[in-house]
């Protein structure tokens, strides 16, 4: 039996800077546990397309948007989980790392890397974190003022049917935007917290201590043991969150919409989710292109066959080919929210804009005391001497 095919593995994805492969490490209890658990949901997965258990019941009554909106207003649709992708922090003047020309690529060069993906390899960053923290300056966002996307999500969450978001992006965004800690899975960090690199230690720091230090351009060390600070965004070589594992284990059987915004769904293990749900759970792509579509030979061999938007079988997956933010607007004005969407924008957004201006002129005034202390200071040693 040469021949004998091989045990199916998840398909190649185009080697991205971005991409966050699981590696194997020592102490990964969590990982034993996901990986347990992926062979459950195989064994279930090939049982119920085998037995014909529980399949392909449709709970829309359309494949359209205003059909996804209908099953939100029949009461049926308690737990919505979002899961989102870089494309939702674009209108917001976040990069997006993964589309050439908006900076990463072309900005690598400078800081003579051995290779572009060691800037984000934790091994790396231990040993020498200059470039890291050149870069985190340079990408710095100017305002961090969430989009009509996050502000949707915040709804769903004020209108008790979010069940969890599951973001790739590591902007704090859906912070800004109102969602708490417990309805968020950063699957790849945040740079809301960092945290001193010791096991010893590991002292916790907020946004505005690390940005103070990116903008003074020192290294951040930490105040009680001089270690090397971290944000918590996750590097090439560490694990993802365990509230990652923890929590897909427990959400997905449960949730009764899912809705993906703004990802290409390349990143593993955050893309392979979407077959986490059971199989009579619509799913809702809100994007630029079609994207997570099944893979012939992964769907006969019973691996989660992927999206399925177009084909006659086609019977929970509805994609929606446009900005996240109208995506959003759209479904919004299906649901009669409309308004109520467009009011919490605008008065979350003038909000962060007066809090702007109160912290510019807070830093003018501090900039003007500076320099009259210096003007007096000079003047006094003028007539000392
Ligand atoms: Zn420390």
């Amino acid at each position: 039996m040469s021949d004998a095919p091989e045990p199916p593995r998840e398909k190649e994805e185009d080697s991205n800077l971005c991409d966050r492969e699981e590696e194997p490490s020592e102490d990964s209890s969590e990982e034993d546990e996901a990986s347990g658990e992926t062979e459950m949901d195989f064994l279930r997965s090939l049982f119920s397309r085998t037995l014909g258990l529980g399949s392909g019941e449709k709970v829309l009554d359309e494949l359209t948007l205003d059909g996804v909106a209908r099953y939100i207003l029949s009461g049926k649709c308690k737990n919505i989980i979002c899961m989102v992708g870089a494309g939702i922090s674009t209108s917001a003047g976040i990069p997006d790392f993964r589309s050439p020309g908006t900076g990463l690529y072309a900005n690598l060069q400078k800081y003579s890397l051995p290779y572009p993906e060691a800037i984000f390899q934790i091994d790396y960053f231990k040993k020498h974190p200059e470039p890291f923290f050149a870069l985190a300056k340079e990408l710095y966002p100017g305002q961090f003022k969430p989009t009509i996307c996050h502000y949707f999500i915040r709804m769903l969450k004020d209108k008790g049917l979010l069940r969890r978001c599951y973001s790739q992006n590591i902007d704090t965004l859906e912070r800004v935007a109102g969602l708490e800690e417990d309805d968020l899975v950063e699957a790849h960090g945040t740079f809301y917290t960092s945290h001193c690199v010791s096991f010893l230690c590991r002292k916790e720091y907020n946004l505005d201590w690390m940005k103070a230090r990116i903008f003074s351009d020192e290294v951040p060390k930490c105040e009680k043991c001089s270690s090397l600070v971290k944000p918590d965004i996750v590097f090439f070589g560490e694990n993802l969150p365990a509230k990652f594992f923890t929590s897909t284990t427990t959400d997905f059987p449960r949730c009764d919409l899912l809705i993906i915004m703004g990802t290409s769904l390349q990143v593993q293990p955050f893309a392979s989710l979407v077959n986490k749900v059971s199989k009579n759970t619509p799913r809702l792509l809100i994007n630029m292109e079609k994207t997570g579509q099944s893979d012939a030979l992964m769907g006969m061999l019973g691996f989660g066959g992927g999206m399925d938007f177009d084909s006659e079988k086609a019977y929970r997956d509805v994609a929606y080919i446009s900005t996240c933010d109208e995506g959003c607007m759209a479904l919004a004005e299906f649901l009669g929210w409309k308004a109520e969407l467009e009011d919490l924008v605008k008065r979350e957004h003038a909000l962060i804009d007066s809090k702007d201006k109160q912290d510019k002129a807070k830093l003018a005034n501090q900039t003007v005391k500076a320099e009259e202390k210096t003007a007096t200071e000079t003047g006094n040693s003028d007539k000392l001497e």
